[in-house]
């Protein structure tokens, strides 16, 4: 399995540095993020070590995905609220700070101050049009 003896995250898959480990299997670790944005604050990983979600398998994110249901309904459980965020930052300017891949699971109440600033604007006439095609083709040189 890649590792990077760098990684802070890789050291906690390894138990090299301590964590509260709340969930594991063979490709996934679930942890406590040291710096909650509320309690419960779950961090879900691979155990291998990929800097960025575009940077993992398909698999890979699938098996990560795929106990995000379960984690966030134990979450929610625990600490009495209906309402979470999934988040995952892909790279620096999205606010990427550990270079291996997670999510963030987040539970919200209201009034927490907590949220996204959603600053919605309006395509000008005809660009979505533009963009939509760029995406098309950047699908398709991709695949
Ligand atoms: P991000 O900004 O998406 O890369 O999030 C990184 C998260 O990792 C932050 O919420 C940190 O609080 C959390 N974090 C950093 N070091 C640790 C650690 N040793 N144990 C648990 N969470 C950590
Ligand atoms: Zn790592």
């Amino acid at each position: 399995m890649k590792r990077d003896p760098g990684c802070i995250f890789c050291k906690i898959v390894a138990g090299e540095i301590p964590s509260l480990r709340i969930y594991e299997d063979d490709s996934v670790f679930a942890f406590l993020d040291i710096g909650p944005l509320a309690d419960g604050h779950l961090l879900v990983i691979p155990k291998e070590h990929h800097e960025r979600m575009d940077s993992a398998s398909p698999d890979l994110i699938a098996a990560v995905a795929r106990t995000l249901p379960m984690l966030s309904k134990a979450v929610m459980s625990a600490v009495g609220v209906d309402a979470c965020n999934i988040l995952l930052n892909v790279g620096r300017t999205a606010g990427q700070e550990v270079l291996h891949m997670h999510f963030h699971i987040i539970p919200r109440t209201s009034g927490d101050g907590l949220g996204y600033r959603w600053m919605a604007k309006k395509y000008p006439a005809g660009r979505a049009d533009e963009v939509a095609s760029r995406l098309r083709a950047a699908l398709e040189s991709d695949n």
